[in-house]
This record gives C-alpha cells, sequence and structure tokens, in this order.
C-alpha cells in the first residue's frame, strides 16, 4: 500500500503545486516509486511535469467518472521520474456532475486502489478550496502536507483546514492524520517570517517539518520549462531543500510505520 498524501491549504498561491511536484521528483530521485494526482483544474502539477494538459487522452476527470480506471489515464513525468494523472479544465465540470452520483466523495480511493501495488507514494495536489474535488483527496489520504508562508493571515486559514482534516477523520476517514506543516518560500531576512515561523513552532510542535523551503527564483521559473525545480537546477538551494524534505518525509513514515507496529 503507497502512502498518499494531499498537499492542501485552501488558499491559492502558497505553493501546493510547487510542493507537490519537487516532493515527487525529490522522492523519485531517492529511488521511491510516485505518482502524482492532479486534482485541480488549473493543471499545474501537470503542465510542471511536463505533461501537456491540452492533449492529455484521459485525466483524472474520467477516472473519478468512473469512464476509465487509472492505469489507462495515467502518464509518464520522463522528466521528474513519476507517473502523473493529469487534470485540465473539464475536472471543474467534475464537481457538479458528481454531485448525484453515488460514493461521490469516495471515487478517488477506489480508483487509487487498482494500482497501489506501483508506487511507494502518491502525492494529491489539491485546489484552492474544501470542495468535493478535495474532499475525494481527503477521503482516500492517510495524511496531509500543508505547504505556508510564514505571514500573519497563513495562521488564520490555517484553522479551517485543521477543523476540516478533523471532520474528515471524523466521519468519513479514519487514517486521515495532518502530517506536518511545511514552511514554504522562506525569507530569513524578513523578521515577521521568523516571528511566525516560532509561532508554529511553539504551537504545532512536531508538526512543523524541520526542511525550510526557501525563496528561490529557479523553483518559480522551471514550471515554464515543464520540469520540477529538483530536475531543472539540481544545485539551486530550492532543488536541495525538496530533497533535503523527501528525505525527511521518508524517515518520518518510516518511524510513524514503527511506532504503531511497536502499539499493536
Ligand atoms: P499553489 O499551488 O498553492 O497555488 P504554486 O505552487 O503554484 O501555489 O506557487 C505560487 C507561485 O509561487 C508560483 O508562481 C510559484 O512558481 C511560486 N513559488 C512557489 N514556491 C516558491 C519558492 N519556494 N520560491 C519562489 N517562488 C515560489
Ligand atoms: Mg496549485
Amino acid at each position: 500500500m503507497p502512502h498518499i498524501f494531499c498537499i492542501a491549504n485552501q488558499k491559492g498561491g502558497v505553493g501546493k503545486t510547487t510542493t507537490t511536484v519537487n516532493l515527487a521528483a525529490g522522492l523519485a530521485k531517492i529511488g521511491q516509486r510516485v505518482l502524482i494526482v492532479d486534482l485541480d483544474p488549473q493543471g499545474n502539477a501537470t503542465m510542471g511535469s511536463g505533461v501537456d494538459k491540452r492533449t492529455l487522452g484521459a485525466s483524472v476527470y474520467d477516472v473519478l467518472l468512473e469512464s476509465t480506471s487509472l492505469i489507462e489515464a495515467r502518464t509518464r513525468s520522463e522528466k521528474g521520474g513519476y507517473d502523473v494523472l493529469g487534470a485540465n479544465r473539464e475536472l471543474a465540470g467534475a464537481e457538479i456532475e458528481l454531485v448525484n452520483l453515488e460514493r461521490r466523495d469516495r471515487r478517488l480511493k477506489t480508483a487509487i486502489e487498482v494500482a497501489a501495488g506501483d508506487y511507494d507514494f502518491v502525492l494529491i495536489d489539491c485546489p484552492p478550496s474544501l470542495s468535493l474535488l478535495t474532499l475525494n483527496g481527503l477521503t482516500c489520504a492517510h495524511g496531509v502536507i500543508v505547504p505556508m508562508q510564514c505571514e500573519y493571515f497563513a495562521l488564520e486559514g490555517l484553522t479551517d483546514l485543521v477543523n476540516t482534516v478533523k471532520q474528515v477523520h471524523a466521519n468519513l476517514n479514519r487514517d486521515l492524520q495532518l502530517i506536518g506543516l511545511l514552511r514554504v518560500m522562506f525569507d530569513p531576512r524578513i523578521t515577521l517570517q521568523q516571528q511566525v515561523s516560532d509561532q508554529l513552532k511553539a504551537h504545532f510542535g512536531e508538526k512543523v517539518f524541520d526542511t525550510v523551503i526557501p525563496r528561490n527564483v529557479r523553483l518559480a521559473e522551471a514550471p515554464s520549462y515543464g520540469v520540477p525545480g529538483v530536475v531543472f537546477d539540481p544545485s539551486s538551494k530550492g532543488a536541495q531543500a525538496f530533497v533535503s524534505f523527501a528525505e525527511e518525509l521518508v524517515q518520518r513514515v518510516a518511524k510513524d510505520q514503527a511506532s504503531r507496529s511497536r502499539q499493536v
């Protein structure tokens, strides 16, 4: 069974897609088998992986509506070294079409099960909302990774997300946990960012990942070449940080598994 993580934050432009794509490439680089599920109709994770959303044969939309299977719809990011279940504008319609269908919040879970043996990690890039699409992600995930900028309003939005995770945990998915908060686009020269970072650690403790992703222009440039930053410029500070994050995540997952098997 792969570890399935949602990369979620209901705010837009906070670094979800950058985190998804570069974490996938970082995990691939250290030998993990990875699938990205792009759940955002903007299709940025798809394009940023070098897969053209305009010419996709099948996408996550077809998989959610069960007109095709994940096995048929997935494509390869040759540059990234991982698989992608792509998305495009069509996915915006799925929200409405799913409403009246049965198992509307469990469709992704069922879809991923058929390919469970193929992957060590599945990373789900969520749209900037707590919608039915995000709910499909949360229902099949083991954990949520929340990328956040250390700004004043970041903490405010976090409460809603933490509450949603608690509700999904209570009602739909007992496996779901808040895995951690990832500080992204970090600039240590900005005093406010240091202060918010300290507050985050005081409040969330171990839930804050040790790795910090710096603001780094190479990460922002990479998507226009259809290549994850980790591959585009491996020596850049941003790329190195994402490889460190991949290593930290693998260690954390192994530690969690060890402590769970001790409890049994
Ligand atoms: P989201 O998916 O949450 O909307 P994105 O990952 O698309 O956010 O990031 C928003 C913008 O910020 C993009 O233009 C992206 O290239 C840029 N960006 C993200 N992370 C970094 C970073 N660490 N350094 C510099 N730019 C970044
Ligand atoms: Mg995005």
